[in-house]
C-alpha cells in the first residue's frame, strides 16, 4: 500500500517520488503558481517541469510560498530540443536552476532525442551529475534503439525514462527492456490527457471502490511500478488525483486494465517528431 510520499529507488540509491505533479500547460503565470501552491499544500512531494514549459520559475516560487523545504520536494526538468548538444545543455541547466532559483536539480531529462545531438547531450547531464548538481540523471521518450546507442558512450545509465504512457498505450516491450537495464518508467499523459477518462471498463472497475476513472488510471500506474505526475489546475482534482492512497485493485483488475491497450498516442512518436 502506498503513500503520497512514497519512493522508488532508483540505481544509483536517490529515492524518487512515485507521485508527483506534472506542469505542462500550465502557462498562465499566476494559474501556474496557484496550482503548484495548492499540490504542494495537499502533499505533493515532487514537480515535473521543463524548460519548454516556461514555468520553472512558478515552481520556486510555489515552493518557496509552501512551507516546504527544498530537499523535501523532488524536481524534475528538462532540457529542450534547441538547446542540445554538449556546451548548450550546461547553459540551459545553469537557466533552468536561475529560473528555479535553486542551486541543484533532483532529476534532469533530456526531453526528447534529438538526432545526431541526444548521445552529447545526456553527456552533459552525466557532467552535471559528476558536479552534484543534479541528484540523477536521465532521458525522456528515449526507444529502445535510443538506450542501445547511449549506452554505447554513457559511463552511467539513466535512472529514468520517461514516455507517454497509459492505458491505452501500454509500452510492455518498452517497460521491459527499461527494467532489464535497471532503468525507472515516468509515465507522462499518465491519463491520455483526458482522452483515457470516459473508458466504460476502468469505470466499472472505479465504481467498485468509489473512485473516478482518474483515479484508477493513477492507482493502475502505481501498482504497475509506475512514477505518475498527472497534470490538473483545477483545486478538486489537484485533490482528487492525490487520494488515490487507500484502496487497491485487485490482480483480476490490473489485468482488466492491461488489457484495454490500443497502441494509441496522443502526443508525438519520438522518431516522428519534428526536430
Ligand atoms: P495528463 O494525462 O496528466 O492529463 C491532463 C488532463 O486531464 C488535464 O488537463 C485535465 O483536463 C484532465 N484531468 C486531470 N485530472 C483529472 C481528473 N481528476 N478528472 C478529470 N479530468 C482530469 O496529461 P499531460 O499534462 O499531458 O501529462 C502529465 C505530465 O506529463 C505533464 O504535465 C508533463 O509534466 C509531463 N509530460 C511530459 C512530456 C515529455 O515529453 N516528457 C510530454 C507530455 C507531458
Amino acid at each position: 500500500m502506498y503513500s503520497i510520499t512514497s519512493t522508488k529507488k532508483l540505481h544509483n540509491g536517490i529515492e524518487m517520488p512515485r507521485f508527483g505533479l506534472g506542469v505542462y500547460k500550465m502557462d498562465d503565470p499566476e494559474e501556474a503558481f496557484n496550482s503548484i501552491k495548492k499540490a504542494l499544500d495537499t502533499g505533493y512531494v515532487a514537480v515535473d517541469t521543463a524548460a519548454f514549459y516556461k514555468n520553472e520559475q512558478q515552481v520556486g516560487e510555489a515552493l518557496r510560498a509552501s512551507n516546504k523545504k527544498r530537499e523535501d520536494i523532488f524536481i524534475t526538468s528538462k532540457v529542450w530540443n534547441t538547446d542540445q548538444g554538449y556546451d548548450e545543455t550546461l547553459r540551459a541547466f545553469e537557466k533552468t536552476l536561475t529560473e528555479l532559483n535553486t542551486d541543484y536539480l533532483d532529476l534532469y531529462l533530456t526531453h526528447w532525442p534529438v538526432p545526431e545531438k541526444f548521445a552529447e547531450t545526456y553527456r552533459a547531464i552525466e557532467r552535471l551529475y559528476d558536479e552534484k548538481l543534479i541528484q540523477a540523471t536521465g532521458v525522456s521518450n528515449h526507444e529502445i534503439h535510443h538506450l542501445e546507442k547511449l549506452f554505447a558512450s554513457a559511463n552511467i545509465k539513466p535512472m529514468v525514462n520517461q514516455v507517454e504512457l497509459h492505458p491505452y498505450l501500454s509500452q510492455v516491450e518498452l517497460r521491459n527492456y527499461c527494467k532489464e537495464n535497471d532503468i525507472v518508467i515516468t509515465a507522462w499523459s499518465p491519463l491520455g490527457r483526458g482522452h483515457v477518462l470516459h473508458d466504460e471498463t476502468i469505470a466499472e472497475i472505479g465504481s467498485k471502490f468509489g473512485k473516478s476513472i482518474a483515479q484508477t488510471i493513477i492507482r493502475w500506474h502505481l501498482q504497475s511500478d509506475h512514477i505518475v505526475i498527472p497534470k490538473s489546475v483545477t483545486p478538486s482534482r489537484i485533490e482528487e488525483n492525490a487520494n488515490v492512497f487507500d484502496f487497491e485493485l485487485t490482480s483480476e483488475d490490473m489485468a482488466t486494465i492491461d488489457t484495454i491497450n490500443r497502441n494509441e498516442r496522443f502526443g508525438s512518436h519520438p522518431d516522428h517528431f519534428k526536430y
